[in-house]
């Protein structure tokens, strides 16, 4: 296949479903659209890239993805803005991380102009699905999986590469309150946490329940070491303001390297705001909240955009946040979203026309 002129076919549906969805009260990835990107590893090389409509797959109960969970995957939106033109935000970023994903757990890597191209026609065909109500979007769950058979313990023959996509409202409703976890771990040095490998998704299912079971959202992962420095959250990358010093872990073999963390570090310098990524203890967490200096602790993620935090739990006791107007969070925020929707210029060359 010649990659430079790849020309995806598109089987349409005979009927859409997009009159059945109320495009007002969306809730979070349930809705999926009319069609779907598929593409298939086999014989040493991708081939038939296609827009079908979106349906059920068949798989063979032996396929490796089921057995030793091969299967990496990324979440993008697209965005509507008023004149109805359709915007992603830096794309070619996740399809970068696509690739270090599959690089690691052995998953041949996605050409760029198939993964481009087949996002692009599967937007275009389903353009009418993407939402305009305020806070909502076209959330895009492009995967891929080893859909090869057999029980031994080795890579498949066969991959397959599908983007879905899911007309989403907001990820969180409201403030998200944490627990700082210090019996688990979600990776480890030398593993697979930069990756977005389905099972570092699968062993945060149980702590969170957990967390979920004493009234809070979400876990605050901290390293698997001795539980001292705060990485990550469920899907979303943490920031912390001491002061007016904004603080984020630096990204590690544990931690996912999140666009939105990218993005917001860059707005910080652009604003001047003191930055500091280095590791961040527990301990200093604690000891800023009691001391008043502790500002704010806000997630960021594509899914969440950026979500502020109002209290965590740590050794059984709960640290509030203060409600601060005009809060780093509700800035970037702002701007994050302000270029995303095409409400203000993008001097960053972030936002890319489908
Ligand atoms: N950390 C984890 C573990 C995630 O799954 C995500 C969501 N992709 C993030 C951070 C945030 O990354 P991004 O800003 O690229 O969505």
């Amino acid at each position: 296949m010649d990659l430079s002129t790849v020309q995806i076919p598109v089987e349409r549906v005979a009927h859409s479903k997009r009159s059945e969805v109320d495009f007002n009260h969306l809730p979070f990835g349930k809705v999926v659209t009319d069609h779907m990107f598929i593409c298939t590893f086999r014989d040493g090389s991708w081939q038939d890239p296609r827009v079908v409509p979106y349906q059920p797959i068949s798989l063979d109960p032996s396929a490796k993805v089921f057995h030793y969970g091969q299967t990496i995957f990324e979440g993008m939106k697209a965005y509507k803005d008023t004149e109805g033109k359709v915007w992603l935000f830096r794309p070619e970023d996740n399809q970068r991380r696509l690739n270090i994903s599959a690089k690691r757990l052995a998953i041949p890597e996605v050409p760029k102009e198939i993964f481009m191209e087949g996002l692009k026609t599967l937007l275009k065909t389903d353009q009418d699905w993407i939402p305009t109500a305020p806070g909502s979007s076209l959330y895009i769950r492009p995967f891929v999986f080893a859909s090869g058979k057999g029980f031994h313990a080795s890579p498949a023959d066969e991959y397959t590469f599908i983007i879905a996509c899911s007309p989403s409202g907001p990820y969180f409703s409201g403030k998200v309150s944490v627990r700082i976890e210090e019996t688990y771990s979600r990776a480890a040095d030398g593993g697979v946490g930069f990756a977005k490998a389905g099972g570092n998704y699968a062993g945060q299912f149980y702590p969170t329940q957990l967390a979920m079971a004493d009234g809070f959202q979400q876990v605050v992962w901290t390293d698997d070491h001795h539980h001292e420095f705060i990485e990550e959250a469920g899907a979303m990358n943490i920031f912390v303001r001491i002061g007016n010093t904004l603080l984020t872990s630096p990204t590690s073999d544990r931690i996912l390297d999140g666009v939105t963390r990218k993005s917001i570090l860059q707005l910080a310098e652009d604003e001047g705001i003191p930055t500091e990524v280095r590791k961040i203890r527990v301990r200093e967490l604690v000891e800023a909240s009691q001391n008043g200096t502790l500002k704010e602790l806000f997630g960021a993620g594509t899914a969440a955009v950026v979500s502020p935090i109002s209290s965590f739990g740590y050794q059984g006791k709960r640290y509030e946040l203060p409600d601060l107007e005009n809060s780093y969070a509700s800035q970037f925020r702002k701007r994050i979203t302000d270029i995303q929707y095409n409400r203000a210029k993008d001097p960053f060359g972030w936002r890319f026309p489908v």
